[in-house]
């Protein structure tokens, strides 16, 4: 008898498409339904998934019919497993490329599942590897399926989905492509080096289906990029919406650390002999002077922790901060001046 899974402690996450608008008409697409919501567990985290897909919302629109699905959400599971494809692709390489025993492989997977409270048993292991196998083979299918070529037709072409999976740490990199509006997997090839022409070799299968390419999306390394303008010249290309944003904040982050680094080097100094001086004058003075030190001194300290303000990458910009920080200060001593307190 087979135990049923219990998935506590799983992170709720919603996946929505990565296109924002309609391919055809430029509108924003609007929420149309829930294609699933399931549990999926990776090696990183038990995850529950409820995945909506978006529609373009003008009734006149020829692609009015098209459903808009995550590429993302697709891609951490094949439909119907609860194991993620990062498992899978590992099943398959410990059998394949180091030829361990199912009782090997059931024993390693089991460890490395146990953090997370999961477990799995030798025939998941064993429909892991069919489903390996089977992957390997879904490019020459694909090509077969005349439903889903009808499919494809509806929605006028593929929106293709290019993601690599690193099973393990090492170099090897396993490609996927799937066709994003079907769900559909075209091709998963193991590759070693991720230069232009692997990515071109990889995309091979997805070119003989001959059928017309509507987008792309993908990490947008350099190879994939320049892979995907040489097959499908002017086909828009998409980047992955997480690491766009990791990317487009890492330019500014990394400017702002250096104002602060800079504003820290030309204050840090002359706020400590202040201070220093400060705790001199403090230790003769006589008690109403010292009490007016006192709040110098708050004031000193108070820079002092303001320099040292740091920052959360991508947004969280400590130079402004700090910036934010000073100028309150600022403003303060200013008040305290105009008073004639000071
Ligand atoms: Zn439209």
């Amino acid at each position: 008898m087979r135990k049923k899974k219990t998935y506590q402690g799983a992170t709720r996450r919603i996946f929505r498409p990565e296109l924002t608008h309609c391919l055809e008409c430029g509108s924003r697409l609007r929420r149309a339904a829930t294609v699933s919501q399931r549990h999926v567990i990776t090696f990183s985290e038990v995850v529950q998934v409820i995945h909506c897909a978006y529609r373009c919302p003008q009734p006149n629109c020829s692609g009015h019919q098209r459903l808009y699905r995550s590429a993302q959400a697709d891609g951490l599971a094949l439909p119907g497993f609860t194991f993620g494809l990062d498992i899978l692709l590992w099943v398959g390489k410990l059998r394949l490329a180091e030829h361990r025993t199912v009782d090997e492989i059931h024993q390693s997977l089991s460890e490395r599942l146990a953090p997370l409270s999961q477990t799995i048993s030798p025939r998941e292991i064993l429909f892991l590897f069919e489903a390996y196998i089977a992957l390997l083979r879904a490019g020459t299918e694909v090509g077969a399926d005349d439903a889903w070529r009808e499919q494809v037709r509806a929605n006028g072409g593929m929106l293709l989905s290019l993601d690599g999976i690193q099973p393990d740490k090492g170099n090897e990199t396993i490609y996927l492509v799937r066709e994003v509006l079907t769900g559909r997997l075209l091709t998963a090839e193991n590759i070693t080096e991720s230069t232009k022409q692997s990515v071109k070799d990889v995309l091979a299968p997805v070119v003989a289906l001959g059928l017309p390419v509507l987008g792309v999306i993908s990490d947008a390394f350099e190879s994939q990029l320049q892979a995907v303008a040489e097959l499908w010249p002017g086909t828009p290309h998409q980047i992955c919406q997480f690491h766009a944003i990791r990317e487009a904040g890492r330019l500014i982050y990394v400017l702002n650390h250096r104002i602060k680094t800079d504003m820290r080097i030309c204050m840090q100094e002359k706020t400590h002999t202040y201070r220093q001086d400060l705790h001199r004058r403090m230790r003769t003075a006589a008690a109403q002077e010292r009490s007016q030190l006192a709040v110098l001194e708050t004031y000193a300290a108070t820079v002092e922790g303001a320099l040292n303000i740091d920052g959360i990458p991508p947004f969280g910009y400590g130079g402004l901060a700090m910036q934010e920080a000073l100028d309150q200060i600022h403003t303060s001593l200013a008040q305290l001046e105009k008073k004639g307190r000071l």
